[in-house]
């Protein structure tokens, strides 16, 4: 028989397969992971880009117009009411007239108030510059006083009118938008000025509902930067200006110089999308804001569902392509070491532990023996039943060895019909008793369903470890022994001389 040659066999191979498998699976998640994360977050700014360009250019200019054209429509009536009270003859005729009996002017002022619900009713005389309330809280306007100037402001304007947004000083300085109508005589010479004011509670109204309903903060700012009006705040009277609060200052010069304009900006509570316009009926700005972290709130939200998603998928496959690796690599193993044909152990298997067991019983001593069993007269049965047959009786061999020897043995299908058994913490006496008892097992098995009574015999030549021995000269002597008791007639054991 053909004497195998001995190899060494790294055991850091195998470390090095299974460090090189996890190292392999932990790239590939690293880099699906990676990959992954960075589309996903491409996505996410290139969405968050697109969301505050319609912001900034769609939503918020919208707001600012629907804002503007609520305030306008707010406004008509007011607008009517004035040009009505300028165009009286009743009051051009007073003022003409030198103004005499104020209660005729005041029962006036109260009946266009009370018929129109307005919070005010005023007239004011150029020639007098005495300013006559509908409740006849009458005083004397003063250029200098910094609460009058609007009626010269008015006089300058070239329209027939001017809207103004102010404190009205007589009714505890609430915000009011005044509408003051020129009234000329019948020369068309300019002789006062009348109007009525409204509180600024329906601005404030629509100016709550844009907060509430939509997110979006409203603010009236004077062209000095002075906070007019301001959702923010509630309906509490508004104060700040937005040259010194924090964030939005540093944007206000460029706010204030230009009629309209789009900006983003950081501020203790994060950043806003804010547009801004000039409306020249008012003489201020209405700006309209909306914080930013909450309009890509959504969009941050399914980014990191889409992350936890896409992660927890990218580790099950990891973890399947893991489990399905690690069982071929069984699998692989186990073609790699098992006979497929008697199930037992192969020879590179044998190789590893008789070279193991030679250096063991160097170093520590161990005895070990070794047995080789050749089927005797194989051929023939193989000619008189047939290869398939032949198989089955091998396989029987082989079970019947198994069951046969100790449990620490290492049985192994040495190739062709004969197998080899290490045997270890073993005399030569041991050895022959048990080879015996393996020979006479294997004789008296029946190896055929059902049975024939056929028997079959096996040769067992059988050889302690020595000393110096290396793989050659104990296979060498094993094999020299089942020569001599396959020519001593074979269905024997026979031991290794010394
Ligand atoms: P002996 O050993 O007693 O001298 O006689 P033998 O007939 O067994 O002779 P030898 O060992 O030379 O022949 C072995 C035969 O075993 C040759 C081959 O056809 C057969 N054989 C080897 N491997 C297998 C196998 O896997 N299946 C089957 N059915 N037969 C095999
Ligand atoms: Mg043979
Ligand atoms: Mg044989």
């Amino acid at each position: 028989m053909a004497r195998p040659k001995a190899q060494p066999q790294p055991h850091e191979g195998i470390i090095a397969r299974v460090s090189l498998r996890t190292r392999l699976i932990l790239v590939v998640v690293a880099l699906l992971l990676g990959g992954f994360a960075g589309t996903s977050l491409i996505s996410y700014e290139t969405s968050a880009r697109a969301l505050r360009r319609v912001i900034l250019h769609r939503e918020l200019p919208l707001t600012g117009s629907n804002i503007y054209s609520e305030i306008q429509a707010d406004l008509v009536r007011p607008v009517l009411i004035s040009s009505q009270m300028a165009t009286d003859t009743f009051v051009k005729d007073w003022l003409l007239e030198g103004e005499k009996h104020p209660t005729q002017i005041t029962r006036y002022l109260a009946a266009i108030q009370a018929r129109y619900h307005v919070t005010t009713a005023y007239l004011i005389s150029a020639k007098t510059l005495r300013y006559y309330h509908f409740l006849g809280n009458d005083r004397t306007l003063s250029p200098t006083n910094p609460d009058d100037v609007w009626f010269w402001n008015v006089q300058a304007v070239k329209a027939p009118y001017d809207i103004n947004i102010d404190y009205d000083e007589a009714a505890n300085r609430t915000l009011t938008i005044f509408v003051n109508y020129k009234v000329f005589d019948y020369q068309g010479r300019f002789i006062g000025v009348t109007g009525v004011g409204l509180t600024v509670d329906t601005v404030k109204r629509i100016v709550e509902s844009y907060r509430n309903d939509f997110q979006r903060n409203v603010y009236f700012v004077k062209p000095d930067g002075t906070i007019m009006l301001e959702s923010a705040r509630g309906a509490g009277l508004p104060d700040g200006n937005i040259r010194v609060l924090p964030g939005i200052r540093a944007i206000a010069p460029a706010i204030l110089s230009q009629k309209e304009g789009q900006f983003s900006y950081r501020r203790p509570g994060g950043t806003y999308l804010l547009e801004t316009r000039f409306i020249p009926q008012l003489g201020w700005y209405v700006m309209v804001e909306r914080s930013e972290g909450a309009a890509l709130s959504g969009l941050w939200h399914s980014f990191i569902a889409n992350l936890i998603i896409g992660a927890a998928i990218i580790l099950l496959t990891a973890g399947a392509v893991a489990y399905v690796i690690s069982a071929y690599q069984r699998r692989l193993e186990v073609m790699a070491t098992i006979d497929p044909l008697t199930g037992l152990c192969n020879r590179q298997v044998f190789d590893l532990a008789i070279a193991r067991a030679i250096a063991s019983r160097r170093r520590f001593g161990g005895p070990f023996a070794l047995m080789l069993l050749d089927v005797d007269r194989f051929k023939e049965v193989n000619d008189t039943l047939g290869h398939l047959r032949g198989d089955v009786v091998l396989k029987r061999i082989a079970m019947v060895a198994g069951k046969n020897l100790r449990g620490t043995d290492l049985i192994c299908r040495w190739g062709g019909e004969e197998l080899v058994v290490l045997a270890y913490d073993c005399t030569l006496a041991d050895a022959a008793r048990m080879a015996e008892g393996l020979r006479t097992a294997i004789a008296e098995a029946p190896m055929q369903e059902p049975d024939d009574g056929s028997r079959i015999t096996v040769s067992i030549g059988i050889t302690d470890g020595r000393a110096g021995d290396d793989v050659d000269a104990v296979l060498h002597r094993a094999d020299r022994a089942l020569y001599a008791a396959k020519a001593a007639g074979r269905n024997r054991v026979m031991a290794a001389s010394a």
